[in-house]
């Protein structure tokens, strides 16, 4: 098989109470192992099978929705894993630091526009905070699985950090309540992760 379902980098439990276990379980283990199944499937017999998932995503208007669709499931998922931690650095620090301030005044002006970036796309998607062209931070959203490094998003560029908002990341926890979500969530994003992200995007 050309992809494969990462591993958690820490235990199901490990970001209760604040993301529960069943949910982690859930998602990690039923709903990203579905985008890397139906990708496989998606690719069998392409020469898509012997690219990274970053090329794929880089050219995905190549594609057909399915790899779209899964491909971007398991490249959103794959990041989103990472920058969770149970015992996250939760404000940024160094070189980010200086570029959130700088770009959006306050972490806690960022914050609130990852809230409401998360809070206002409507249906299921993603709200980002990215690095772009020009090496600037912006806030973005995306629909259904896709991302900003995809060639066809509106706002494009690389995603440092990304906040799933299908109701399968918290229905669990916080039924309709997706704004108690896109706080308590907070708590277990981890900006030192997010901060290599970052240095990593403006080499
Ligand atoms: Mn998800």
């Amino acid at each position: 098989m050309a992809f494969s379902l990462p591993a958690l980098p820490y235990a199901s439990d490990a970001l209760e109470p604040h993301i529960d276990k069943e949910t982690m379980e859930i998602h990690h283990g039923k709903h990203h192992q579905t985008y890397v199944d139906k990708l496989n499937d998606a690719v069998s017999g392409t020469d898509a099978e012997s690219l990274s998932i970053e090329d794929i995503i880089k050219n995905i208007s190549k594609y057909p929705a399915a790899v779209r669709n899964n491909g971007g499931g398991h490249y959103n998922h794959s990041l989103f894993w990472t920058i969770l931690s149970p015992d996250a650095e939760t404000t940024p620090s160094g070189a980010l630091a200086s570029a959130i301030d700088e770009t959006f005044g306050s972490f806690g002006e960022l914050k609130k526009k990852l809230q409401e970036a998360g809070a206002t796309r409507f249906g299921s998607g993603w709200a980002w905070l990215v690095v772009d062209s020009a090496g600037k931070l912006q806030v973005t959203s995306t629909p259904n699985q896709d991302s900003p490094l995809m060639d066809i998003a509106e706002i494009k560029g690389t995603p440092i950090l990304g906040i799933d908002v299908w109701e399968h990341a918290y229905y669990l926890k916080y039924q309709n309540k997706r704004p108690s979500y896109l706080e308590e969530i907070f708590n277990v994003i981890c900006w030192k992760s997010v901060g290599e992200r970052y240095a990593e995007a403006k080499k």
